[in-house]
């Protein structure tokens, strides 16, 4: 049986980039959380934990929510991209 990895999946999916940000964090909030637990949640990668500061890129971002969901500092304003905008799923 073949296994697909990851990178090979996200590589089929197409993005519409939309420059009004979807997806804000606060830094001065993610400096005060003790576990960081959107790095871990991310499918996509779109959090980096880099010198002891959260750095995020939504130009990446799958729309899951689970970033969203996992941040219990409400650090995270979260929102899907205008319609038209984002990921398309299975495009290759
Ligand atoms: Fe990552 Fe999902 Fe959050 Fe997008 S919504 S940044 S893919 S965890």
């Amino acid at each position: 049986m073949n296994t697909i990895s990851i990178e090979d999946k996200l590589a089929v999916n197409k993005f519409d980039i939309d420059k009004d940000v979807h997806i804000r964090i606060d830094e001065d909030i993610c400096q005060t959380c003790n576990h960081h637990a959107c790095i871990y949640v991310c499918p996509a990668n779109c959090y980096k934990l880099s010198d002891g500061r959260i750095t995020f890129s939504y130009e990446g971002c799958l729309e899951c929510g689970s970033c969203n969901v996992a941040c219990d500092k409400g650090a995270i304003d979260w929102t899907l991209p205008r319609p038209g905008f984002g990921i398309c799923y299975q495009y290759g």
